[in-house]
């Protein structure tokens, strides 16, 4: 006995979230089945506005609704640091922090050999662009300490070595394996005021 046709498609769709399975799938179905035709428009409303709506800052690479984000055109905004960052989740722990004043700059992911993700497929050849930009005076490598965030930040601060920026790591404050998306405040301040030259 097979589900109707509609159920199975709303299913198929839910299965290809993370962590969801068929059971779980069928569950969200038939409670979504459950929900106001309002609801139901509106949350449909916004996963189709979820990519229209959105785009990658030209200058920093982050998710916004502007061409330049609101970060990147903050005249308030220390303009001769750059905090590198592998995904707009980490950018937006980072801000939550509150202690920092500089730029950002997204990676949208991390050099992966066993995943064929190569320097070329993320967000890298712009950062290099912006590192030719005189007032750029310090480049933070705030990359996760997983094996591809360590091997990223290396291969960052050898590109820019022979350069007058400084290079500097954060402090090994988050341990091992964690995200930075997921560090508390505290850790995450410690990691940023105890950064080291690369
Ligand atoms: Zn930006």
């Amino acid at each position: 006995m097979q589900y109707p046709k509609p159920i199975l498609d709303l299913v198929s769709s839910y299965m290809k979230l993370p962590g969801i399975g068929k059971k779980t799938a069928i569950r969200l179905a038939f409670h979504t089945l459950k929900m106001k035709d309002k609801d139901i428009e509106e949350f449909s409303a916004s996963l189709i506005n979820l990519k229209k709506n959105l785009c990658r800052c030209t200058i920093c690479g982050r998710l916004n609704e502007k061409q330049v984000c609101d970060i990147c055109s903050d005249p308030n905004r220390d303009n001769s640091l750059i905090c590198v960052v592998e995904s707009d989740q980490d950018l937006i722990a980072m801000e939550n922090m509150e202690g920092y004043n500089g730029l950002y700059h997204v990676l949208n992911g991390v050099i992966s050999p066993m995943n064929g993700v190569g320097p070329a497929d993320i967000n890298l050849k712009s950062l290099f662009n912006r590192a030719k930009n005189l007032e750029i005076k310090e480049i933070i490598l705030a990359t996760n300490s997983s094996p591809e965030g360590e091997g990223t930040a290396s291969f960052i601060s050898k590109i820019l070595k022979n350069t007058d920026i400084k290079v500097t790591r954060i402090a090994q404050g988050i341990s091992f394996g964690s995200d930075i998306e997921y560090a508390d405040e505290v850790t995450l301040s410690r990691a940023i005021s105890g950064r080291f030259e690369l």
